[in-house]
């Protein structure tokens, strides 16, 4: 299907699920009615589970073997040296820069005002691993247990340290390159067939959520609600925006229109990591970053780079501030903003992790881990608005590093040129 018909499909498929869950959701059909129990959250459901299993299938070999491609390609240190500092410097500006509008929004608006306490619910915080721990875990003991496990950066180490050997091989090293690059393709070919089944997969796993949410709990958090997805627009928006235009010196329109597709797969999974074989296939094969810089970038970006997970915790911070009266000086505003940048590596984006980040921050700067439990009925919601934030910064990142090095094909950009094949 052409590229253009599928993206159309795609969001048809999520305003029907939505429009249509949401339609269920006001039926106000008991727990055990057939229509939700065969169809919602039988068929339906299973629908939405198996697509999500389907893409999570490919991340592993997807992130390996191309970049193990792209590192082989680049095959010096030095600029591998180069390049991953230029990565990992504009993801945690990019970070810095999403909570700092986060914690400003939320000051200037106060969300937190007037919140009654009561709160029945309970919020267990999940015990955070030291910082010793996270610089550890990403070195990997055993490659087989990294792939099984689904441990991104240690993946991403091994993939790197794979490629500059086979950049060093001669002969021996080229045949392997020559293997590993026709497995890439296959595997992208994989995401494409993946990819016509998007509509569906969509359209099943917002049916079946949308089904089951209810829209009150966004009435009592509407203004905590709003700052955040306010604060998600405008950082979309304007610091992307900007960013492309002045750095990568790109039209924003044409880049944000490229990504339509991934921003409703990050939505509709509210995962990044389950999104990354479809951000990295439109990055390479619409945005125009060359294989060696996006297959680095992107699955280190869907693993250290959350946006729009730092403005929800930084407006998250004010807020339970607010609620439980705690005065915040700037020397916690600061706590946070490092914080936040620093929790967010070595977590991997999956499905509401930023609240597990967001309980390193609280107790950070002394504020109860509990106070979670008055934002999370609206969490899921924000969740996938910040997950398309997350994802997009990691393709905007991703397309500026390209430019600087002389990676960014403007052809491809431009649609003058179909994606070059891998
Ligand atoms: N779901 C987000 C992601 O995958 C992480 C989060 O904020 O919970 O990027």
């Amino acid at each position: 299907m052409e590229h253009h018909k599928l993206t159309r499909n795609i969001l048809i498929g999520m305003v029907l699920g939505i429009l249509l869950g949401s339609i269920v959701f006001s039926m106000g059909l008991a727990d055990d009615h057939p229509l939700l129990v065969y169809v919602i959250d039988g068929l339906f459901d299973l629908g939405g589970k198996i697509f999500v299993i389907s893409l999570k299938l490919l991340v592993v070999p997807l992130v390996f073997v191309s970049l193990a491609c792209g590192a082989s390609n680049l095959g010096d240190n030095a600029s591998m040296g180069r390049i991953g500092a230029k990565t990992v410097g504009l993801y945690m500006l990019t970070t810095a820069i999403a909570i700092t509008l986060g914690l400003m929004a939320a000051t200037i608006v106060d969300p937190g005002k007037g919140i009654n306490l009561t709160t029945e619910a309970q919020y267990v915080a999940s015990e955070s691993p030291s910082l010793k721990q996270v610089i550890l875990d990403i070195f990997p003991a055993n490659p087989v247990k990294a792939m099984a496990d689904g441990n991104m950066l240690q993946v991403i180490v091994f993939a790197i340290l794979v490629g500059v050997a086979i950049s060093r091989c001669g002969d021996a090293g080229q045949r392997v390159r020559v293997a590993l690059n026709d497995w890439n393709e296959v595997i992208m070919a994989m995401v494409m067939m993946l990819m016509g089944f998007a509509p569906i997969g969509v359209f099943c796993l917002l049916i079946a959520l949308f089904s089951h949410m209810g829209f009150s709990a966004i009435s009592d958090l509407l203004a905590y609600f709003l700052t955040v997805a306010g604060v998600l627009v405008v950082h979309f928006l304007l610091t992307y925006g900007t960013m492309v235009r002045t750095l990568a010196n790109i039209s924003p329109l044409t880049f944000f229109r490229h990504m339509a597709p991934v921003m409703a797969y990050a939505f509709s999974t509210s995962s990044s990591n389950a999104t990354l074989p479809v951000t990295l296939e439109t990055v390479e094969k619409k945005v125009g970053v060359k294989n060696e810089i996006a297959a680095f970038t992107i699955p280190l970006g869907a693993t250290i780079n959350m946006d729009g997970t730092a403005i929800m915790q930084g407006v998250a911070t004010v807020f339970i501030a607010a609620a439980y009266n705690v005065d915040l000086g700037v020397a916690d505003y600061l706590a946070v903003i490092l914080t936040a940048t620093l929790a967010s590596i070595g977590t991997a984006g999956v499905p509401g992790v930023g609240l597990i980040m967001l309980a390193l921050v609280l107790q950070q700067v002394g504020l109860p881990v509990e106070g979670i439990a008055l934002i999370i009925g609206v969490d899921r919601l924000l969740d996938m608005l910040r997950t398309v934030v997350n994802v997009t910064g990691d393709a905007a990142v991703s397309a500026i590093v390209a430019k600087s090095e002389g990676k960014l094909d403007l052809d491809i950009f431009a649609g003058r040129e179909k994606g070059y094949s891998i």
